[in-house]
């Protein structure tokens, strides 16, 4: 089975990257529903919160958390969603554990509202964004 996230994990599929480290990546969404819309994921393949081990999972959730905070401190978001679609049920669509960190510009309009697909335009100005932010990522990972 080929899975379209271990396959952005080993760089053989395009993503437009924001960090990464020896155990997580974080790429943009190709169907935002923001400017910013991140996808945060372990580099190796679970399929959900059920069965990623817990230290990978915290992990995962805590860099997340930091992300979102990053778009609330650094960047003014009035708003943040950080949320897992866990199973079909819920909405999962790819079955390799992520967490979606959505930062809120504006009036909300309802949670998927606002969807599109990425630009070339957007994904660089998001790029150049986040470029400066490396460091700040890294010392509240150390932080813990
Ligand atoms: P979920 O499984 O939580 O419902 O959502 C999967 C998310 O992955 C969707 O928001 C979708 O737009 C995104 N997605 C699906 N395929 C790709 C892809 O090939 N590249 C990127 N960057 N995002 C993807
Ligand atoms: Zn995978």
């Amino acid at each position: 089975m080929t899975c379209i996230f271990c396959s952005i994990a080993r760089g053989e599929t395009h993503s437009y990257i924001i960090y990464e480290d020896e155990l997580n990546m974080v790429f943009l969404d190709i169907y935002p529903v923001s400017k910013g819309h991140l996808l945060v994921i372990p580099r190796e393949h679970y399929e959900s919160i059920h069965d990623t081990p817990y230290k990978l999972l915290a992990r995962t959730w805590f860099l997340s958390s930091i992300l979102g905070r990053i778009y609330r401190v650094e960047f003014d978001a009035p708003g943040v969603n950080i949320v897992t679609n866990s199973g079909g049920a819920a909405g999962q669509v790819i079955f390799h554990f992520h967490v979606h960190v959505i930062p809120r510009w504006g009036r909300y309009g309802g949670f998927w509202s606002g969807r599109h697909r990425l630009t070339e335009d957007e994904a660089r100005e998001v790029i150049d964004m986040w470029r400066d932010k490396t460091g700040i990522i890294i010392d509240a990972l150390n932080n813990i």
